[in-house]
C-alpha cells in the first residue's frame, strides 16, 4: 500500500480517529433519533432503508437497494485494494417500549430494543468518514444495510439475491453490536463469539377425554411434562462439561379445563451451542428424547418435531480480531478492550461471509458496551458480571444505549476498516 505518514502503521490510529471526527456526528445522532421513533419490523424496514440508501448516495456511494427485500448496498470505490464489507442490521422487535427516552418510539408495540437503529446510524456516520477521508486510503468498502436479522433471514436473503455476485467480493466482513456494559469499552472475542441457536416447535399427540377417567385417555400433559425434565439432561448428562450449551423449553401449552385431558400438549423449544457438530447432537438427542417420551407413554401418533429458526455459529477470525482489537487498543487505549469470551446470542451476521463458491470469508463482529455511566454504577452488583445482570440489556422494554456509543461506534468501525484496508 501507500507509505505515505497517514497510513504508516503508527499513524494508523490517529488517522481513524481524526476521519471519525470528521463525520458528522450531529446528522448521525439526529438520523438515530428518527430511526428509533419510527421502527419496522424485520422484512418491513422500507422508511429506514430509504433513509440509507440516500444518506449513502449523498456520500457518493453507488447504492441498490431492494437487495434480498429491502436491503440496501453502498458501494465506495476508491482505486486499487482490499475491499472490506461493514454490515449493519436494521430491524426493530415487537417490544413495547418503556425506555421513557425523549425520543422513544411512536409505533406502537414496535421498538428498536436490541440497537439496530444505533448500527444503521453508525454505518451511515462510517460511510461520512470513509467518503470525506478519501485520500487516507484505496480500496473498495461495501456498506450493508441487512433486514430482518431478528428473524435470522435477512443475511441469508440478501446473499441469496446475489449480494457477491452483484457487488465487490468483500476480502473480510466487519460488524458491531451494542451491548450491556459500560459505555466506551469495546469487547472483542477471537473464535466463537455467538452461539448457534435453533428453535424447535414439538407437538405431542396423545388422546383426549374426561379429566375423571384417565385411564381412557393418553395425556400428553404427562408426556409433554416428562418431556421437559428429561430434556434437562442434554447438557447436564451427554454434553462434556468443557462445553458451553443451553436447552430451553420456553413454551409449554396445554388444555383448556380442569376437568378435560387435551390430545394434544405444544412445546417450544430453543437450543443454544458454540459449533454446528454440537448443535446437531443436541437436536439429535432432543429427538430421540421426544419420540422415546411419547412411546414411554403411550402416545400412539407419533410427535410433529419442526426446526422453525436457525442460526448458525458466528465465529470471529482470529487473525482479524486480532488485527482489529489491535487498532482499536491504539485508539482507544488497552484499558478500554475487553475479552468477555463467546455469549449464548445469536447472529444471522455469519450468513453473508460466504462465497457463492462456498467458500469462506473471514469476518469480525464485536460489541460496543453502551449502558450510560450513571445507569451502570447504579446498578446492584459488586462485579462487573453482577452489574452486568442488573442493567437493561438487548431486547429489554427499557434498552437505552447512551447515544455517546454512536461517535464511539463511528470511530471503531472507521478504525476496524482502515486497518483492514491497509492490511498487506
Ligand atoms: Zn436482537
Ligand atoms: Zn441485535
Amino acid at each position: 500500500m501507500h507509505s505515505t505518514p497517514e497510513n504508516a502503521p503508527m499513524g494508523l490510529a490517529a488517522t481513524a480517529l481524526a476521519l471519525a471526527t470528521a463525520h458528522e456526528s450531529a446528522a448521525t445522532h439526529h438520523l438515530y433519533q428518527d430511526l428509533h421513533r419510527h421502527p419496522e419490523l424485520s422484512g418491513a424496514e422500507y422508511r429506514t432503508a430509504s433513509r440509507v440508501a440516500a444518506a449513502l448516495r449523498a456520500e457518493g456511494a453507488e447504492v441498490t437497494e431492494r437487495v434480498g427485500g429491502t436491503g440496501v448496498v453502498g458501494v465506495l470505490s476508491n482505486g486499487p485494494g482490499r475491499t472490506v464489507l461493514v454490515r449493519a442490521d436494521m430491524d426493530a422487535l415487537p417490544v413495547t417500549e418503556d425506555s421513557g427516552l425523549p425520543y422513544a418510539s411512536t409505533v406502537d408495540g414496535v421498538m428498536h430494543a436490541c440497537g439496530h437503529d444505533a448500527h444503521t446510524a453508525m454505518l451511515v456516520g462510517t460511510a461520512q468518514a470513509l467518503a470525506r477521508g478519501r485520500r487516507h486510503w484505496s480500496g473498495t468498502v461495501v456498506f450493508v444495510a441487512q433486514p430482518a436479522e431478528e428473524t435470522g433471514e435477512g443475511a441469508l436473503a440478501m446473499r441469496n439475491d446475489g449480494l457477491h455476485e452483484r457487488f465487490p467480493l468483500p476480502d473480510v466482513l466487519l460488524a458491531q453490536h451494542v451491548s450491556a456494559g459500560p459505555i466506551g469499552l469495546v469487547a472483542h472475542v477471537e473464535g466463537p463469539v455467538l452461539a448457534a441457536s435453533a428453535s424447535i416447535d414439538i407437538v405431542v399427540h396423545g388422546r383426549g377425554g374426561h379429566g375423571s377417567r384417565p385411564d381412557t385417555t393418553t395425556d400428553p400433559i404427562v408426556i409433554g411434562a416428562a418431556i421437559v425434565s428429561r430434556l434437562q439432561s442434554i447438557v447436564a448428562r451427554e454434553i462434556a462439561p468443557s462445553s458451553t450449551a443451553v436447552v430451553t423449553v420456553g413454551r409449554f401449552h396445554a388444555g383448556t379445563a380442569n376437568n378435560v385431558i387435551p390430545s394434544t400438549a405444544e412445546l417450544g423449544l430453543t437450543v443454544r451451542s458454540t459449533s454446528r457438530e454440537l448443535q446437531d447432537e443436541i437436536i439429535a438427542a432432543v429427538r430421540r428424547i421426544v419420540r422415546a417420551e411419547c412411546e414411554a407413554g403411550g402416545a400412539t401418533t407419533k410427535p410433529a418435531i419442526c426446526i422453525v429458526k436457525s442460526m448458525p455459529v458466528t465465529v470471529n477470525d482470529a487473525q482479524v480480531a486480532r488485527h482489529v482489537a489491535d487498532i482499536h487498543t491504539r485508539m482507544f487505549g488497552s484499558t478500554h478492550i475487553i475479552d468477555p469470551g463467546p455469549a449464548m446470542g445469536s447472529e444471522d451476521f455469519s450468513e453473508l461471509a460466504l462465497t457463492p463458491d462456498g467458500n469462506a470469508i473471514p469476518y469480525h463482529y464485536w460489541f460496543l458496551p453502551s449502558t450510560p455511566m450513571p445507569v451502570w454504577e447504579a446498578a446492584p452488583g459488586q462485579s462487573p458480571m453482577a452489574r452486568f445482570a442488573n442493567v437493561p440489556s438487548a431486547h429489554s422494554p427499557n434498552f437505552a444505549p447512551d447515544p455517546a456509543v454512536l461517535d464511539h461506534g463511528v470511530a471503531a468501525m472507521t478504525g476496524a476498516v482502515l486497518a483492514e484496508l491497509t492490511r498487506p
